[in-house]
């Protein structure tokens, strides 16, 4: 047993079976179960987390049927056929010493197709389609659909399957008064509400037999008007304990609530506490979930006994040898989640394959290959933020000699920034995480040292990463050299002082994540730490008790220091070029702190008097004219390439590649950065 995580490193004995340890890979749908011809691709991403140390894992959603699907053409397990090609996915795990569970999703009015059901004939606000109500012998059949997909997961070699009881899908929508209108056996009071998940897992259990991993999510905090409430949740779980589950998963939240629940502004480990209060009312294991993102999280709340194990999805996206870097003492090895949804979930919503930001071979495990180098070069990579440390440890893994140039006296680029961010505190684990590879890797880090043509061709380098990023653009605007306007540098990097009413130009990430800034009192936490749970749970409205339906309580004010005006020029939406899971928490929050945003903006001029500002409609026409009186004006108008160096050595014949903002500047995120580094290191 581990001396260092004893309560997450611990096997869980569960009767006929044995997890090695206490982490449980939580279900992500990534895309590669869409498509029978991704099968291999889908075996090697897990396999290789199996290979990793994980304990159990689970797959993404299969729907029973067709009108249970995500959408058309999307996960399915209703056949022999494609239980039989599961047996690739299985194989590889068990054969790599892991176990994998495969979860049942019934997406219900959540689906994104026109065949979708539901208890009643209700339309979800994120699915443009109206469920069409189920009748009885429907209900009846989509159990024996439920039950088939077990017998065939079973077929196909799982250990086990999870059905998805939460999030607001199929099962969920039953079980409240919301969606649920029924006034037959399976509609009304409680307990015939909660009749279809008992009937389900009653019967699932009797058709797979007793050595079988039944696991049940739980809606344990549904955080919508209408939801359950905690008396109902505990009635509900005791008697999926009866009817044969084998562990109990928490779930947090519909994907319709209006409470952010995994992303990064969420607190470590924020729900904990909703799993803890659940805990002891059933005597079969129980699982916790929702930003746990490092083992000493994990360990913490076990310890405190909260659960009997951790449900870590994302974090086992970020770094597939995360439990094995536990196990060896090396957690400060560990490609830490970000929780930024940009790669895995905002792909997800958006009908592309999943990744990662930070590990941009998650989901691309056969096609994102780190060989070793045939012979060995020596490298220099100009520039250490996102692309450039990417391309670095990149070479570095494959044997090549690498010199990294910085002209900061740190690493890390505009990430140094983005940390700075209240709720984007997490941005300093991946700093960390590259900080020790680059001891690790052997990596000659020369910082404060801005590298010119001349020295990098003296120095006979192979070749020439330049990763040297982007410049703040300077918009056109009649008086912006007037002392009262900065640049987004002047505040996150100079810490230059701040009036109390400012006019933020550019509602972008960086305009959306300065007004955060601005917005933000930090004698209620020191910059870099993460806000407290009570206060996060205060700000968005959650019960700190989980009672009453749904367990939401009234807001909070949570008052600005500053008067804020977020400006674009276009007339859509204000920051809809955000990410599609995490923008509405942006927008949100701003509005909460009453940030005034303002689209079709043309800016007049800035003088004593403040910011001229003419509003336009959507054909350009002046609507109104307006002086902001403001302090401050702080541009973040975008950016613009940093990349004569890249120019001039191209020109004089040496081995150039250029990445990240260095190469091309619009829409440039880290994502792309990192991907863009990991690649160009690989052909090396
Ligand atoms: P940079 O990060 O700009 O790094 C370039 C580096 O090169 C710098 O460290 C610079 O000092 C160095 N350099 C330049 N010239 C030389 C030279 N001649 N010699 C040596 N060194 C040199 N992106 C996201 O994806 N998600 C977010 O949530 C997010 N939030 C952000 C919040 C803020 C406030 C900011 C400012 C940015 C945010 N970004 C975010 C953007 C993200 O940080 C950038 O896309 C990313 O940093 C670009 O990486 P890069 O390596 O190309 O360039
Ligand atoms: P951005 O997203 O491209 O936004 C630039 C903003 O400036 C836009 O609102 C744009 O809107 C405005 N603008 C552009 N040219 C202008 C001009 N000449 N005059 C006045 N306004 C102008 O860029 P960013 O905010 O600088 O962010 C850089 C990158 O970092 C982005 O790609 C973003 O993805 C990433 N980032 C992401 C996050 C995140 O949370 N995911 C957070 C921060 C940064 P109008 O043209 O309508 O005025
Ligand atoms: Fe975590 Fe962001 Fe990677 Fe998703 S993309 S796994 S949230 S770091």
């Amino acid at each position: 047993m581990s001396d260092i995580y004893p309560n997450l490193l611990k096997p869980l004995d569960l009767g006929f079976t044995e997890l090695k340890n206490r982490v449980l890979m939580g279900s992500m749908h990534t895309g590669l179960e869409d498509r029978f011809w991704n099968i291999h691709k889908f075996a090697r991403y897990f396999a290789e987390r199996a290979e990793g140390g994980v304990g159990l894992m689970v797959t993404g959603g299969f729907s029973p049927n067709l009108v249970g699907q995500l959408a058309p053409l999307a996960s399915t397990m209703n056949n022999r056929a494609t239980a039989l090609l599961h047996r690739h996915v299985t194989g590889a795990v068990h054969e790599a010493g892991g176990k994998i569970c495969m979860q049942i999703l019934h997406a219900g009015r959540y689906g994104y197709q026109p065949l979708i059901v539901s208890a009643s004939a209700t339309k979800a606000p994120i699915s443009p389609f109206k469920a069409r109500a189920l009748s009885s012998k429907g209900v009846e059949s989509q159990i024996n659909d439920f039950v088939n997909a077990a017998k065939l997961a079973k077929f196909a070699g799982y250990d086990g399957v999870e059905v998805m009881g939460s999030e607001g899908y199929f099962i969920n929508q039953f079980l409240c008064e919301r969606t649920n209108k029924r006034a037959d056996k399976w509609g009304g009071p409680y307990e015939n509400r909660m009749r279809l998940p008992v009937e389900i897992v009653r019967r699932m259990r009797e058709a797979v037999g007793p050595e079988f991993i039944i696991i049940y999510r739980l809606s344990m905090l549904d955080l919508v008007e209408g939801g359950q409430s905690w008396d109902q949740i505990v009635t509900l779980g005791k008697a999926i304990e009866q009817a044969g589950a084998t562990i109990i998963n928490t779930g947090i939240g519909w994907h319709e609530a209006r409470v952010p629940t995994i992303v990064t502004s969420v607190p470590r480990g924020g729900f904990a506490d909703v799993t803890a209060k659940f805990y002891g009312e059933v005597d079969i294991p129980v699982c916790t979930t929702n930003r746990i993102n490092t083992p000493e999280k994990g360990e913490e709340i076990l310890a405190a006994g909260k659960a009997d194990m951790v449900s870590m999805a994302r974090p086992l996206l970020a770094d597939s040898e995360f439990v094995r870097k536990a196990e060896q003492g090396r957690s400060d090895e560990i490609n830490t989640c970000i929780a930024c949804n940009q790669a895995c979930l905002d792909h997800a919503f958006q009908a592309k394959r999943a990744s990662c930001l930070v590990n941009p071979r998650a989901c691309h495990e056969t096609e994102l290959v780190l060989t070793v180098a045939p012979v060995v070069r020596r490298v220099a990579v100009v520039g250490a933020g996102p692309a450039g440390l990417a391309a670095a440890t990149t070479a570095a893994k494959r044997g090549h000699k690498v010199t990294l140039f910085e002209a900061d006296d740190q690493i890390g680029g505009q990430f140094n920034y983005a940390k700075r961010i209240p709720g984007k505190e997490e941005f300093y684990e991946t700093l960390r995480y590259y900080q020790r590879q680059i001891e690790l890797l052997e990596i000659d880090l020369k910082l404060g040292t801005r590298a010119n043509a001349d020295s990098l061709k003296e120095q006979g380098f192979d070749d020439v990463v330049i990763a040297t990023g982007v410049k703040p653009r300077t918009p056109k605007i009649d008086g912006i050299d007037h002392p009262k306007v900065l640049g987004y540098l002047d505040v996150l990097r100079h810490n230059k002082p701040v009036g109390e009413t400012v006019a933020v130009i550019g509602a972008g990430g960086i305009g959306f994540d300065v007004s955060e800034f601005l917005t933000h009192d930090f004698s209620h936490h020191a910059e870099g730490e993460q806000v407290s749970v009570s206060d996060w749970q205060a700000e968005w409205g959650v019960n700190p008790e989980f009672e009453g339906p749904g367990g939401l309580a009234e807001r909070q004010p949570t008052p600005s220091p500053r008067k804020i005006y977020l400006m674009q020029r276009k007339t859509g939406k204000v920051g809809g070029g955000l990410g599609k899971t995490s923008g509405w928490v942006h927008r949100n929050s701003l509005k909460h702190r009453e940030v005034e945003m303002l689209r079709g903006c043309r800016y007049d001029r800035i003088d004593d008097q403040g910011l001229h500002i003419s509003l336009t409609d959507k054909d350009g026409k002046v609507t109104e004219t307006r002086v902001l009186a403001v302090d401050n004006v702080i541009i973040c108008a975008g950016q613009e390439p940093f990349r004569e160096l890249f120019d001039y050595l191209s020109d004089s014949g040496m081995n150039a590649h250029l990445i990240g903002g260095a190469d091309v500047a619009e829409e440039l995120d880290a994502k792309r950065a990192i991907r863009q580094g990991t690649e160009v290191a690989a052909k090396l």
